[in-house]
């Protein structure tokens, strides 16, 4: 009832990725009211000194002379200044007309090309230059404001700040060469080290961690051969385009042999859950046998973001959270500065779309949460602070007040919209408590893990699955192994292994999974390889000081 993952009302959708093909990308220079606001009291100036010059005496022109030239001009400025003060009336007169224009004559030739000179020339007059600008700074703000549907003006403000496209476009050019392999954060002698885990808490995707957390933590040959089927099939249907789509009758490749497309129309979530497999397998487009797929993949939603930073193509906020996801861990693996832009602005946008009364986040900005968009954005938000982007305290103390709204049984269960105990939900509702804080000794989280471990594996609903997964991951333990050896076993004897389907998941039978109808064989196939990296795809949390630390409180 609850968990709807990809769930978007289908009036929701007006449009779709390949409506937009206008690339935007992440260093994309900031929007008209950056140069509007910068620009305009300097082009305001000169118009106003020129129009004196037409209209009152010369010694007055003068004197506002120097206004409109400023620094190129300062020395001889003091010189006319002198000049003026000693002469007669008369001659101030006669030489200012010479002075003025050999002066004016020199401006326009040694400073050709220089706005501020030209509009001396052909100055309108002033009241009407000062009166134009002034209105087209206000109508520029309420555009803003309105196109972008974002009611609060200082979040674009702050955005504005924080961009600067020609040095991220600088130390962009500069990293691609200088860069180191993008798991350089594992640590490489971690099977020497077990039990003293640190990092960004996806060190364990490095080649290094990865075989040791796989053995330590459950994972075998076969979940890793499953794995490997499974990011060749996602590989085999991307799309030209770089992105991915939930109709496999769009892939070239696969042309609709693979049955079971998804109805969603939304290219940046499919386009975001077919890369997280590749990053989770420590993946990217830095390193690894699939960086020309993952780097066509990051590029295609850099394009598709918006330039209030959202992602949200099908209108909801399932699509955006994802994609957030995806560029965030991208950026924490690599540190690839050119992703930072894109990766910073997807948080910024979750931040600005939490519903301020009650902390959560649905479909649309702002508006009251249900908790299966809530993990996604908490996801991302967690993805994001290890990446050292930013991620506001208050937002995150926000989502606690979300997450007590909709518990029950003590913190124990989470419901969707309000109190409740479904499968998913609580499964989300306790991971994100894992994230945010709350320690193993905590009563509710233990009573929480062990109503999920008495559930067990569902065999339909891996949304579920995704989810309790982590949960009983990170709780370790006797628990954990119970879970794992069925929840593993039971993909690694489902995936597809025939034609066009080989490595992937469908499953049509005894599962209540809502994203099963739109986001399809593409969706189960996302999540089923995520729970097969779950070994090496996020640090022990328990295990891990600066995963269950340092996340601002
Ligand atoms: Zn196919």
């Amino acid at each position: 009832m609850a968990d709807e993952p990809l769930n978007q009302p289908k009036s929701d959708t007006p449009s779709n990725g390949l409506q937009s093909p206008v690339a935007k990308t992440a260093a994309r220079p900031a929007p008209a009211k950056t140069a509007i606001s910068a620009g305009s009291p300097a082009s305001a100036q000169p118009q106003p000194a020129a129009a004196k010059l037409k209209q009152q005496k010369p010694v007055k022109a003068v004197v506002a002379q120097p206004a409109a030239v400023e620094s190129e001009e300062v020395d001889s400025d003091d010189f006319w200044r002198s000049f003026l003060i000693m002469a007669p009336s008369w001659l101030v007169s006669l030489v200012v007309h010479m002075i003025l224009i050999l002066v004016l004559a020199m401006i326009y030739m040694t400073t050709e090309g220089d706005q501020g000179a030209a509009q001396i020339v052909a100055a309108p007059p002033e009241e009407i230059a000062l009166d134009d600008l002034e209105d087209l700074i206000n109508e520029e703000k309420e555009l803003d404001v309105t196109d972008t549907t974002l009611g609060d003006p200082n979040f674009e403000a702050t955005d504005t700040v924080m961009i600067s496209p020609a040095n991220d476009l600088d130390a962009a050019a500069q990293m691609v060469d200088l860069d180191p392999a993008g798991t350089e954060f594992a640590p490489r002698n971690l099977t020497q080290t077990i039990g003293a885990y640190s990092g960004t808490g996806l060190s364990g995707r490095g080649s290094g961690a990865k075989g040791a957390l796989l053995a330590r933590r459950g994972g075998n040959i076969h979940s890793e051969k499953a794995v490997a089927a499974a990011l060749e099939w996602l590989k085999r249907h991307q799309l030209p385009d770089g992105g991915w789509d939930f109709d496999l009758t769009k892939c070239p490749n696969c042309g609709g042999r693979c049955r079971n497309s998804g109805t969603s129309r939304s290219r940046n979530a499919a386009t975001a859950l077919a890369l997280l497999p590749f990053l989770g397998a420590g993946q990217t487009h830095k390193e690894g046998k699939y960086r020309d797929v993952v780097y066509h993949g990051l590029m295609f939603l850099g394009r598709q973001m918006k330039p209030d930073g959202s992602l949200n193509d099908s209108g909801n906020m399932y699509a955006h959270g994802l994609a957030a996801i995806a560029l965030c861990e991208a950026f924490a693996m690599t540190q690839d500065k050119s992703l930072h832009p894109a990766a910073q602005r997807s948080l910024d946008f979750i931040v600005y779309a939490q519903d301020p009364v009650g902390g959560g986040w649905r479909y649309q900005p702002k508006q009251p949460g249900d908790t299966s968009v809530v993990g996604w954005q908490i996801m991302a938000l967690k993805s994001g602070h290890m990446a050292y982007l930013r991620v506001p305290p208050a937002t995150v103390k926000k989502a606690f007040d979300f997450l007590d709204h909709v518990q029950s049984n003590s913190g124990a269960n989470y419901g969707y919209t309000g109190p409740g105990q479904g499968e998913a939900t609580t499964a989300i509702g306790l991971l994100c408590r894992m994230y945010l804080g709350w320690k193993k000794d905590n009563p509710a989280l233990q009573r929480g893990v062990e109503w999920l471990s008495n559930r067990g594996p569902s065999k339909g609903n891996m949304y579920y699955n995704y989810y309790a997964t982590q949960v009983l991951c990170h709780w370790e333990g006797d628990l954990w192994k119970k879970w794992n050896s069925v929840m593993r076993d039971y993909l690694i004897n489902t995936q597809a292994t025939e034609g066009c389907e080989a490595g992937s998941w469908f499953f049509g039978e005894g599962g209540h999974d809502h994203g099963r109808e739109q986001g399809g064989r593409l969706y189960f196939t996302a999540l089923a390889t995520m729970i097969l990296e779950v070994y090496y795809r996020h640090m022990p949390i328990y295990r891990s000081q600066s995963v269950d630390e340092d996340f601002p409180l």
